[in-house]
Order: C-alpha cells, then structure tokens, then sequence
C-alpha cells in the first residue's frame, strides 16, 4: 500500500490580503522553494495548505527546520498522503499515532463519497488505537496528540498527527526594502528579524574601524547576517569603514560628542547606500533611553541628517530582557555575546553626551569635511553576499 511521506504547511495572515492574496501566495511559495535549495522535493498547493512531497525521507527533519523559518509559515506538520481508503488510512495513523499518553482522532470529509462519516471515522480508529495501544488514553477535550485525518476530494487522504509552530508574519518581498544598521550587538538582528518578519526584504550595513577592531568582529557580523538569512532567505551586507571618520571627529570636536557625531555619519552614509542598493528605509536596534546615545535628543540628533525615507526603530519600545529572548528565540543571542570590540567603542568618550542639543551638534560638525569625509567612506564599501 503506498503511503508517502509528506510536510504540510499552512499559512498566516496571507488570507487577509484580499486581491492580493495570488501575489502574497506565489511570494511564499518561491521564498519555500528557495529554503529548499539543495533539496530535491516538490511542493503542491491543494487548497488552503501546501504540501511538500517527494522528499527523502531521512531529509524530513532539515525540511521542517528550514520551511518553519520562512515567514508566512503558520504551522507544519509532518504526514503521509495515502489513497482515501480504509487500509491505507489505518497504515498511517500507526505510523502517525504516540504510543501511549491521551488523545483523540478528528476528521475531515471533504469527499462525501468516502463510506464513514467524520464522526464514525473518528470512533473507528479511536476504537483501532485503544486496542492496539494499550498505554493510551482518549481525551477529546484536551488530549496530548491529535491524531487528524483529512479526507481530500482527490481520492486521497492526508494523516498526521504534531504541529510545528512556524516563524509566523508575512512573506519576505512583500513590504519593500530597507537597510539594516547591523552591529554585532544583541538589538539589531532583533530588529532585521521583527521588520522582515513583516515582509520587508533586508540588506544590512555594517560600519568597522579597522584596525581598531578586528577581523574577528567582521566575521562575527558575517555570522549574525547568515542567521538572519535563514528567515530572509539570503541578504547583500554592505561593509563600510569609518575609521578615518573617527579619527577626525576626534582631532577636531569636542570629546563627549564622538558617539553623537559618529552616529550622523553612520546615518548619511546609510541613507546614501539605501538609494544605492533600491532601499526605501533605514532600520536600527534602538531603544528608547537604552544608553547615552538612544535618548530621544540622541535619536533627534541622528535623525536630522536623513531626508528622504523612514528611520524604522521597532524596539524602541523593548526593555533589554525583551530583547534578549527574542535573541535567544531567532537563535542570534549566542553569536552577538561574543566579545569583540565595535567600532562605537572606538574613542568611546568618558562622558558621553547624552542630550545633545541639535544646534551645537551642527556647531561642532562645521569643523570637519563632512564631504570628503563621506567619499572617503562610500570608496571603502564591500559587499557581501550572504546565502
Ligand atoms: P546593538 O545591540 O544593535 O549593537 P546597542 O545597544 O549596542 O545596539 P548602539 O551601539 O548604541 O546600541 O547602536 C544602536 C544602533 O546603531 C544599533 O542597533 C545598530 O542598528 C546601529 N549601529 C551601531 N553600531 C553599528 C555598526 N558598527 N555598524 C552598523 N550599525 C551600527
Ligand atoms: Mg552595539
């Protein structure tokens, strides 16, 4: 009898997309098709879900692993597709069903022609189970496994039992472009992570003061960006150097503005690459009063130098504790506690500025060749592919 293994996925919020929702549905499906990469398998779309089949079945846990991260995914389960039949059915829910614990069976009938109704289908195989298995339980209200049986109008029928939380959102390339100021630190990928999760396409920016800081806090942003782009499905990152950026603000302003005057030019050199690179807005990991430089005068402070798009902030409202979970959650926690120096550490003032007032900003910024200080920076620009 032939029994196939098969990954179901369902999806989210895509339904809510009215006219759209072709274009939503054919976005996901490629951002699937791309996780699969490498993967031999081919993916169906029987109303309402998408199925995976075709695998190699020792590959099913990689499959679930990549498929759960694609934004849009809702949940997954892992089943068998067999022929609408009774034999086959039972086939596959022991090969779907716990050994012991509680649960119960619900079915579907959308083919009215299959004999049992859904209720009689549940009673015979709940029957089956309890005498097969006699370490389980039936618990139809709150039971540890649900045994589910869908009975499909192509004269097959899907059985399955787990399901597997997905990434949850929309799918990414729906929502835009934007650039991602990406550290090494714990809050940007967070916050690459919550606006893709959105739909928005991600490419980061990373500025470094080589050789102040090292090839290992390169790498490290490298890793984080590899992270990100098993929920994107790959990013550019763009690598700047800021080094002689920081020497002259150094030379020639006032010390405690280092932070407040780097960070402008971080801004400018990130609105420059945006319309570059096709971006429509900037995206940083602030958080309202975090540190010196993240009050809301900072923010203003950085804030003035872009005119032409949106400074997205999404965790301006998060407490440290907030973020650090959902760090740990997207699995980009353990890579961002890793030592190594950024470049805001550079020169770090004593006492920063922490509300710097805009007109003195400007005041001690009509001391440098912003200019040539900008060329100087867009000339040292890497990119890097991440898949
Ligand atoms: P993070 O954990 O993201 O490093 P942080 O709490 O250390 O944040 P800051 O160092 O003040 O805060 O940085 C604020 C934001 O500015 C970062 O979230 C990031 O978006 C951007 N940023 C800071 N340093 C860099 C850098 N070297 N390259 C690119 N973006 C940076
Ligand atoms: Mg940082």
């Amino acid at each position: 009898m032939e029994k196939n293994k098969v990954v179901i996925v369902r999806y989210c919020e895509i339904h809510l997309k009215g006219k759209n929702r072709g274009y939503f549905e054919r976005v996901f499906m490629n951002n699937m098709e791309k996780a699969l990469h490498g993967i031999r398998h081919e993916i169906r779309r029987p109303s309402g879900r998408y199925l995976v089949e075709n695998f190699d079945e020792s590959r099913t846990d990689e499959i679930v692993e990549r498929l759960r991260r694609v934004f849009g995914t809702h949940t997954l389960s892992v089943g068998y597709k067999v022929p609408a039949e009774m034999g086959a059915i039972w086939d596959a829910v022991l090969a779907v069903a716990p050994q012991s614990g509680t649960f119960k069976v619900q079915s579907n009938r959308a083919d009215k022609h299959f004999p049992l109704h859904s209720m009689q289908l549940n009673a015979e195989v709940g029957g089956r189970l309890l005498a097969e298995r006699p370490q389980l339980r039936v618990d139809v209200h709150a039971p540890q496994n649900t045994v589910n049986i869908d009975i499909r109008e192509d004269g097959e029928a899907l059985v399955f039992c787990d399901l597997v939380k997905g990434a949850g959102g929309m799918p990414v390339g729906t929502s835009g472009k934007g650039l991602l100021l990406l550290s090494g630190g714990i809050d940007s990928p967070v916050a690459g992570h919550m606006i893709a999760k959105r739909g928005m396409t991600i490419s980061g920016l990373h500025f470094h003061s080589y050789p102040y800081t090292n090839m290992q806090a390169r790498e490290k942003v490298e890793d984080l960006a590899r992270i990100l782009a098993r929920y994107t499905g790959g990013l550019e990152l763009y690598v700047v150097r800021v080094t002689h950026i920081q020497e002259a603000i150094h030379k020639h302003c006032p010390e405690e503005m280092m932070v407040t005057l780097l960070r402008r030019f971080m801004m400018r050199i990130a609105e420059h690459q945006a319309e570059a690179c096709g971006a429509q807005c900037i995206i940083t990991g602030e958080s309202l009063g975090q540190v010196a430089s993240q009050t809301i005068e900072g923010m203003t402070s950085s804030n003035a130098v872009v005119r032409t798009m949106p400074v997205l902030r999404p965790l301006v409202g998060f407490d440290k504790t907030e973020i650090v979970a959902r760090a740990r959650e997207i699995g980009t926690f353990e890579t961002s506690i890793l030592p190594y120096e950024d470049c805001c550490t550079v020169f770090l003032p004593k006492h920063p500025l922490i509300r710097p007032d805009l007109r003195k900003v400007e005041l001690a910024e009509s001391h440098l060749d912003i200019d040539a200080l900008l060329e100087e920076a867009y000339a040292s620009l890497e990119t890097v592919s991440i898949r």
